[in-house]
């Protein structure tokens, strides 16, 4: 039996780096299943497909065989180097448009699931504890308002050098999530047997021991 730990939650409430935080400590494997809906997204553009419902099964079809490898630090879609490609807001909003797709999650439920190895994972998204992983040992959903979740996108960004205004990225992360919670499939909710953790007013650490704990219980 592999352990697995679901972080899930809305955009930019910090689920990726208090994942793979916790993985390290851990000693687990982390699967960022956003990455996954982003790559399919931008190789579905590169196949000159819209990303409408008109489209959806070609899409899926992309998605049934994505030539992904995570080497490293770095993500390669058919050897080609997309880590910094996938990132950008737009990258963000075209992963929300294909994620709505049924046959679109479908195609990528057996590439998540094989993220699943020995010693555990600790996997992030929006639907790891209620339909990819549903018996996973624990489950959390983490949230943060709105104005946090801009503010730290916002820094994040200009990190990298990319200037934004606060009021653009949060009308951005609102939108992602009214799509996000809205869509038929798998929408953006916390599992039943999720616990919630609000970190609006912790730090990464604090979030992280937080998650040890419950995973120690
Ligand atoms: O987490 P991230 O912002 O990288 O995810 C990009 C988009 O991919 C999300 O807005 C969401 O629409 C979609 N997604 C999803 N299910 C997941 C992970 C991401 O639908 N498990």
């Amino acid at each position: 039996h592999i352990p697995v730990i679901c972080i899930d939650g809305p955009t930019a409430s910090g689920k990726g780096t208090l994942a793979s935080r916790v993985a390290d400590r851990l000693g687990y494997h982390y699967l960022d299943s956003g990455a996954l809906y982003r790559i399919a997204a931008l190789a579905a553009r590169n196949a000159g497909l819209e990303l409408t419902a008109q489209r959806e099964s070609e899409i899926a079809a992309v998605a049934a065989t994505l030539p992904v490898r995570f080497a490293a630090d770095r993500v390669l879609l058919d050897g080609q180097d997309v880590t910094d490609a996938i990132r950008t807001e737009e990258a963000g909003m075209n992963a929300s448009r294909v994620s709505a797709l049924p046959a679109v999650r479908t195609a990528l439920v057996e590439l998540q699931r094989g993220f699943r190895q020995l010693p555990g994972l600790v996997a992030d998204g929006r639907d790891m504890g209620t339909v990819i992983f549903p018996g996973a040992a624990l489950k959390v959903y983490l949230t943060a308002s709105a104005a946090q979740r801009a503010d730290r996108r916002q820094r994040q960004l200009s990190a990298k050098g990319i200037a934004t205004t606060i009021d653009v990225l949060r009308a951005d992360l609102e939108a992602r999530d009214a799509r996000d919670s809205q869509r038929a499939v798998a929408p953006l909710k916390a599992a039943q047997d999720a616990l919630l953790l609000d970190n609006s007013e912790q730090s990464i650490e604090e979030s992280v021991d937080q998650v040890l704990r419950w995973w120690e219980e």
